[in-house]
Formats: structure tokens, C-alpha cells, sequence
């Protein structure tokens, strides 16, 4: 789960990390107050989405030449005048792809005097097993691009879960950033308190690029990003309440409520499985037979009809789907329950696509007995291959 920046930066307050002060807005009046509040003489009118690269993104309809989303202004007017032309308008950035997302809240920061800018994140790394820390003097840019061209400039710096952070993890990360003295001190300090807020929190991924040194000589974590282990969202009703429902996929929501592990995907072809290795396997022969997938779903081991409808439901509300493909293998789950949930949907929602079901396992005989017997128009197929074609050549011929 993503949360935004202005909720991140709270977050690493709460654990006396170094940010700058800020208020969150949602109206061009309450921006001015906030101007006023935080007492200037620079402020950053910064865009709140679940996207990155607002710094370099344009808006929608904007003028050519026209500001990104994230506004360094040296006035109360100018706070103001940024506000009104962000609030309600669609930022399009690397990150959001070409339909942009629209801005509903501004975060007014007070400005920094940026003396060298850094990255620093922190994500759990499956290579070493643990958490590790990835630093870069090379920050406030694209850290793709960093790693592609100048991978040497790229810092790994893993902590041994066994052992937690040591001092030695944050002298490295302080050389890596080549500080020394006091503000090295201050980086084996922030290295501390980022891990412990990591870990208390269950985050899944903490990126603060740019991690900037001021004219002062302070860090202070300039942008963040944070994404929490949704596994562990259970302990954390406080992380909870931070999510911001308008800013995910409406389906994906949908399909969490059902506990359904769904992810909508660009293609044509609904795709609802059980298991998330069939379900791979299934996104892969799909694009095999030259399709794409409109989604990854598996409804899991012991789906209720239920379940089934509500899985079914939504991938017909998608627009994207030309045609769908069902494929169980009924091992805890049973074929005849999932034919059944198919057939309820089906009645609900209505099938204006192909459907292709491929049912093998536990009580096949009956699950088939009951698509055959509902009068519907499903495609049977054998096996995973037999099915991908089929479903490939109905979509094709549609
Ligand atoms: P992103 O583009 O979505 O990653 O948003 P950031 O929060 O990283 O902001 C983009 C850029 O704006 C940063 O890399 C900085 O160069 C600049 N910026 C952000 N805050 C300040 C600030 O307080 N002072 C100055 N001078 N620049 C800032
Ligand atoms: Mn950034």
C-alpha cells in the first residue's frame, strides 16, 4: 500500500527524522493560510499523487513552457496563483502514464537551500535477506538512468536482520555519500532512525530522493515515498487510515474486499485462476499465442461461489476484456463450485465476450456436467494449451 508524501514526511516526524515543516491542502484559501503559517520567504507548492517525477511532469492543457507539479515560489501571491492552477488539474508524469492523474491536494512546504541533493533508499532485498539500504551521491535525478549509465555510482548497503543496524552500516552509508564530520554523523543518525521506522512500521520500500544537504549544513529528507507490506496492515490500523482509496485502481479495491488477489493489467483477455502459479503460467501462454492479459487474478485455494461471482464481476466490468479465460485446477477447490459461481455470475452480469473455461481436478466430471447443462455459450477446452489458443482465436476473430 502507497500512501503520499505529505503523509511519508509525517511518518518520519514521528520518528524525529529530519523534514522540512509543511501543511497539506485541499483549497487555493487554505494554501494561503499555509503561505502565511509556515512564514516563507520561499516556499514549494508540491502536487500529492501516487506518482513520481512530479517535479519534471506537465499538466494537462497547461501552455507550453508551463511549471511541473512541484513549485519553488517567493511569495505568498505566487503560492497562491501555483495552488489555483494545480488543484483540480491532471498532472502527467513518467509515472503516471499518458492519462495523468489529478491533483486534489497540495502540500506547501517551506523551502530548502539546496546545497548538494542524494538518494537514499531502503527496500527489503531479496538477495541478501534482509533490508538494505541503496544510496547514491547522485540524487534529485532519475535513479534508473544513474544505475544504467553509472552503476558504480550506486551504493548497496545490506543490515543483517540477525544483528539489526550496526554503526558500521552507517559509516558506509555516510562514505558512500562522501560526507564527513558532523554532517557524517548526521547520516549514521538518519540511517538509524530510517531503520527503525522501517522496521516498527513494516514498510515494504522508503525512497527520499532528493535527500538534500542545505546551506546550513543539515540532511533533511526533501521528498518521500513510502509503501507499507499489506501483509502486515493488520498491526497497523494507523497505516490503515492512511490510504487514499481515489488514488488505486477502482477494480483492485473491489477485489480486495472479496480478498481476491487481483491486479488489473493492460490487455484484452480476463484471466481468473486459482493459484498464483497457474495464474503466471497462464499469463505466459496468453502472451505465447500472441494476447495480452487484462488482469492477474487468483481466487485462491478455497473460493466460495461467491467469491467466484464477485471475482467474475469484475473482470466483466472491464472494458479492456474482449474475452475471458477460466482456468482451475480443482485441488482444495472444487470444479463443480467454481462452475457453478461462474454460471451465477454469468446470469447477473450478462456475457457480451467469449468465454473459455478449462476445468481440470477435483470433481471435473460435475463442473463440466453444469457448464454444459446452463445453455450458455462457454468454449470448453482440455488442458492450459488447448484453452489459450482458443481463447487467443475468439478474441482474434471478434
Ligand atoms: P518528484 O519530482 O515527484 O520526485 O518530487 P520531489 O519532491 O523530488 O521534487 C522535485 C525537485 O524539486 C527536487 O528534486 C528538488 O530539486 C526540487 N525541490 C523540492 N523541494 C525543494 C525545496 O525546498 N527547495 C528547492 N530549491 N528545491 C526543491
Ligand atoms: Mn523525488
Amino acid at each position: 500500500m502507497n500512501i503520499h508524501e505529505y503523509q511519508a514526511k509525517a511518518v518520519l516526524r514521528e520518528f524525529g527524522l529530519p523534514v522540512s515543516r509543511g501543511v497539506a491542502v485541499l483549497a487555493a484559501s487554505e494554501a494561503e493560510a499555509a503561505a502565511r503559517e509556515l512564514g516563507g520567504p520561499v516556499w514549494v507548492v508540491k502536487s500529492q499523487i501516487h506518482a513520481g517525477g512530479r517535479g519534471k511532469g506537465t499538466f494537462q492543457d497547461a501552455p507550453a513552457g508551463a511549471k511541473g507539479g512541484v513549485r519553488v515560489s517567493r511569495s505568498v501571491e505566487e503560492v497562491v496563483q501555483n495552488a489555483r492552477e494545480m488543484l483540480g488539474a491532471t498532472l502527467v508524469t513518467v509515472q503516471t502514464g499518458p492519462s495523468g492523474r489529478q491533483v486534489n491536494r497540495l502540500y506547501i512546504e517551506e523551502g530548502a537551500q539546496i546545497a548538494a541533493e542524494f538518494y537514499l533508499s531502503m527496500l527489503v532485498d531479496r538477495e541478501s535477506g534482509g533490508v538494505a539500504f541503496v544510496v547514491s551521491t547522485e540524487g534529485g535525478m532519475d535513479i534508473e538512468a544513474v544505475a544504467h549509465d553509472t552503476p558504480e555510482k550506486i551504493h548497496t548497503v545490506p543490515v543483517d536482520p540477525a544483528t539489526g543496524l550496526m554503526p558500521h552500516h552507517g559509516r558506509a552509508i555516510a562514505k558512500a555519500l562522501g560526507l564527513t564530520g558532523p554532517q557524517a554523523k548526521q547520516a549514521e543518525a538518519l540511517a538509524a532512525g530510517l531503520y527503525r521506522a522501517f522496521l516498527a512500521k513494516d514498510m515494504s520500500l522508503l525512497e527520499i530522493n532528493p535527500l538534500v544537504l542545505t546551506g546550513e549544513g543539515r540532511l533533511v529528507c526533501l521528498d518521500a515515498k513510502m509503501a507499507f507490506d499489506a501483509n502486515a496492515l493488520y498491526r497497523h490500523p494507523d497505516v490503515l487510515g492512511l490510504r487514499d482509496e481515489s488514488e488505486e485502481d477502482a477494480k483492485e479495491i473491489e477485489a480486495s474486499k472479496h480478498d481476491l488477489a487481483y491486479i488489473a493489467l493492460e490487455g484484452t483477455i480476463g484471466c481468473m485462476v486459482n493459484g498464483a502459479g497457474l495464474a503466471m503460467a497462464t499469463l505466459d501462454i496468453i502472451k505465447l499465442y500472441g494476447e495480452e492479459p487484462a488482469n492477474f487474478l487468483d481466487v485462491g485455494g478455497g473460493a466460495s461461489e461467491e467469491k467466484v461471482t464477485a471475482a467474475f464481476k469484475i473482470i466483466t466490468a472491464d472494458p479492456n476484456v474482449k474475452g475471458i479465460l477460466v482456468n482451475i485446477f480443482g485441488g482444495i477447490m472444487k470444479c463443480d463450485v467454481i462452475a457453478r459461481g461462474v454460471i451465477a455470475a454469468v446470469k447477473a452480469v450478462g456475457l457480451a465476450v467469449p468465454l473459455v473455461v478449462r476445468l481440470e481436478g477435483t470433481n471435473v466430471e460435475e463442473g463440466k456436467a453444469i457448464i454444459r447443462g446452463s445453455g450458455l455459450n462457454v468454449i470448453p477446452a482440455d488442458d492450459l494449451d488447448d484453452a489459450a489458443q482458443k481463447i487467443v482465436a475468439a478474441v482474434k476473430g471478434a
